[in-house]
């Protein structure tokens, strides 16, 4: 048996983290719903609090349930630490305000989550942090901007809905060449086709409520990497207080447990419905990283073991063509999630840009006449032949 830090992936999603809490012989972790825990020794209580000794003191800091989810993150994605918040949003928000200061300069791309450009182009500018947001295809241009100086160089790939991908490696090495903090974004890849720490991001934050939870019934946010900057997002969001339900720590550890398999059965039905988009004389346009077709496909496959779930599409037609083609899939629904165990649709209009204006999406490269579609773990066929039939009508 491997030692428990060294253990492949498929089995850390099962066993990691795991064994800590176990109570009275359970062999689940518990669903821990205390606000506060108690000591009867003072001393004990004293070094608990002063954190001198390990232990939990009240739920908005720490819980065991949330931190038994942490630890399997930590494993699965190879850092040395990690902490959670209540949403993906909430891990990214406030990662950026612990992390960032007034005369902060942050470099990322265009491309990035909607709710996260939002933070770049309208709230971290009003705390006077300069966010600067560049073609995301461009990497001569990105290399550029982050040699002209920055503290932190924010990436996302594969990209929300376009799935465009960015050069890792080269980017992490042009953050690192002016001291700045490579955050990744890697909630579409997940850690099983990804590990930016490895590449040599100094953070990864995930949305938990895509892929790692994998159920869409509950939300999460963490933040893995580097000991010290994880322990500063801890302590701003401690106090800023947007903390992980124990409950949905649970189920996004349970939905954990089979992130191995979901995940590989959606890379395959990913490829299988961009390979069959691609061809049909109705598709316009298929955006898919493991497609030889797409613009960076040698640069996915060399930092990437999996192409991930994800892909896009456009229908020839535009937005009328998408609007009456949606309603007629009978297995997926028409959500604004992504990343489950189900087949989820949805143009950006209603999804990933819903934030924005249509001239927003416009200028972020957003055609409004597409489909993004999150394979799920169904049959392929049967996911062949429901986009067949709808796309025939
Ligand atoms: C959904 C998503 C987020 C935000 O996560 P929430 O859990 O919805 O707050 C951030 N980044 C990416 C890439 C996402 O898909």
């Amino acid at each position: 048996m491997p030692d428990s830090q060294q253990r492949s992936q498929a089995s850390q999603a099962v066993w990691g983290g795991e064994d800590r809490y176990l109570l009275d012989r359970a062999t689940q972790v518990p669903v821990v719903h205390s606000v506060a825990f108690g000591y009867p020794d003072f001393d004990e209580w004293y070094d608990v609090a002063t954190g001198k000794a390990e232990g939990h003191i009240y739920g908005r800091n720490t819980n065991p349930t949330v931190a038994v989810f942490e630890e399997k993150v930590r494993l699965l994605e190879g850092a040395v630490a990690a902490t959670s918040a209540s949403t993906g949003m909430a891990a990214i928000s406030n990662m950026l305000h612990a992390l960032l200061r007034p005369g902060s300069r942050v470099v990322s791309v265009k491309d990035t989550y909607g709710g996260t450009s939002l933070l770049f182009t309208e709230f971290l500018p009003a705390f006077g942090i300069e966010c600067t947001l560049v073609d995301t295809t461009d990497t001569e241009a990105i290399e550029a901007e982050v040699a002209r100086g920055c503290n932190m160089l924010y990436l996302e790939t594969p990209t929300n809905p376009t799935l465009k991908v960015l050069d890792l490696r080269r980017l992490i090495a042009a953050g690192h060449a002016v001291d700045a903090t490579v955050v990744v974004d890697n909630t579409f890849a997940t850690p099983i086709n990804q590990l930016p720490l490895s590449l040599g991001a100094d953070l990864v934050v995930h949305s938990a409520t895509k892929f790692l939870g994998g159920h869409a019934d509950a939300l999460g946010g963490v933040v893995v990497g580097d000991a010290e900057l994880v322990k500063k997002v801890y302590q701003y969001r401690e106090i800023n207080g947007a903390t992980l339900d124990p409950m949905a720590a649970y189920l996004l550890l349970r939905g954990m447990k089979t992130l191995d398999l979901r995940v590989k059965r959606q890379a395959e039905n990913a490829m299988a419905v961009a390979t069959f988009l691609e061809a049909h004389d109705r598709i316009t346009k298929v955006n898919y990283p493991g497609l030889t077709s797409h613009a960076q496909h040698e640069i996915a496959a060399s930092q990437m073991t999996g192409f991930g779930g994800m892909l896009s599409f456009a229908i020839d037609g535009g937005l009328e063509a998408v609007k009456e083609f949606l309603p007629h899939l009978q297995m997926a629904h028409r959500a604004a999630n992504l990343g489950a165990v189900e087949t989820t649709v949805g143009p950006p209009a209603t999804t990933s840009h819903v934030e924005c204006t249509p001239e927003e999406r416009a200028a972020l490269g957003i055609p409004e006449g597409l489909v993004r579609y999150s394979a799920g773990i169904e049959d392929t066929a049967d996911l062949l032949a429901d986009l067949s039939q709808a796309l025939d009508r």
